[in-house]
């Protein structure tokens, strides 16, 4: 249930009523907006909290079930928007963010290679991943906590934040003090241990859609990352199965437009899994921006098609560039702007 307060209503009817609802054994999460406050009654038994008749208390303007199945990322419950920071930027607001790298941390020198490259291009974050979830258990299997030791160099040398995935409910630690942002891959959408783990942390979790989860699969994996606590969530969409194989996932926009409404979280698009040929990626970074996205998470590399993983995909420096200046352009139409990173001066 929530309790919209009236516009003006104060501290004290507030408490009174988060008072009442917690004494019939509700969780209280309240939502300060600009405009009014939203109590948000979570976890109890609805017919107790109806026998309370808050709609009578001083100060409530309207009590009214959350009818979602997720509480914490519905829209009803935080109509304003939610930012993450990320080092000195922010997700969710008016500017843009963009998190480019290689799909994987390849070696040292690469991979400090591949974040100058992106902090040159104005970048925001810097991504590429440590645990690296292959179809093939043959495949380059990523280079574990020794990948996450270089991400941190990077982000020493470079002042980039760094974003990489994290698989395992036992890695959740370790990669928590190396990371800025935990990516929950598209393979782990539905893990539910794993989120609840990165629910502990007070990371932001980057959460990309599974590639067969509906939307509101999407945003009941965000609802247990911030049932735990963690309400640091970013969702990504990244493409979906269908039937169609000319691209590698077929990228869902019209996800940003449906997300952007359902929940205040905020929605980045990664179009290189999206359609996983890189003569196409710009194209859908341009779309997603002029839909509504908050962000890109891009995959680039200096000699893309030396990429050790995900080497279609990936773009190159020139690409990069032109995929920023391009999105800049639609997002100053839309009245937003793509922000100068604050290491572009390091
Ligand atoms: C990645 O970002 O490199 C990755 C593995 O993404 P996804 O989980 O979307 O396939
Ligand atoms: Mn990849």
């Amino acid at each position: 249930m929530i309790i919209v307060m009236r516009r003006g209503a104060t501290d004290a009817e507030i408490d009174q009523v988060t008072d009442a609802v917690k004494a019939v054994g509700f969780e209280i999460h309240l939502s300060r907006g600009v405009e009014r406050t939203i109590v948000g009654a979570i976890g109890g038994d609805r017919g107790l909290l109806e026998r309370l008749h808050l709609e009578s208390l001083p100060g409530v303007e309207k009590v009214a079930p959350i009818s979602k199945p997720y509480k914490l990322a519905s829209r009803d419950f935080h109509p304003e928007d939610t930012v993450v920071q990320i080092g000195d930027h922010a997700v969710g607001g008016n500017d843009l963010w963009v998190g480019a790298g290689p799909c994987s941390v390849e070696g040292r020198e690469l991979l400090l290679e591949s974040a100058r490259l992106v902090r040159t291009g104005g970048a925001h974050a810097l991504r590429a991943g440590a645990f690296k979830p292959r179809t093939s258990p043959y495949s380059f299997q990523g280079m574990g906590e020794e990948g996450l030791k270089i991400l941190a160099e990077a982000r020493e040398v470079t002042g980039l934040p760094v974003v990489t995935e994290v698989m395992d409910t036992r890695d959740v630690e370790l990669v928590d003090a190396y990371a800025d942002v935990l990516q929950i891959g598209t393979r782990n959408m539905q893990n539910f241990n794993l989120l609840r783990e990165v629910g502990r942390s007070r990371r932001a979790v980057l959460l990309k859609r599974g590639m067969t989860a509906t939307i509101e699969e999407w945003l009941m994996s965000a609802e247990y990352i911030m049932s735990e606590g963690n309400h640091n969530v970013i969702l990504c969409e990244r493409g979906i199965r269908t039937y169609e194989t000319a691209t590698r996932n077929t990228l869902d926009l019209s996800a940003v437009v449906v997300a952007k409404q359902l929940t205040h979280l905020p929605v980045v698009v990664d179009p290189s899994h999206g359609v996983g040929k890189r003569a196409w990626v710009v194209a859908m970074a341009r779309a997603a921006v002029a839909a509504g996205a908050d962000g890109i998470l891009v995959e680039v590399h200096q000699r893309p098609d030396q990429a050790m993983s995900d080497a279609a995909q990936t773009i190159g420096p020139e690409a990069f560039s032109q995929m920023m200046r391009e999105i800049s352009a639609i997002a100053e139409v839309l009245g937003r702007r793509v922000p100068i990173s604050s290491t572009s001066h390091v």
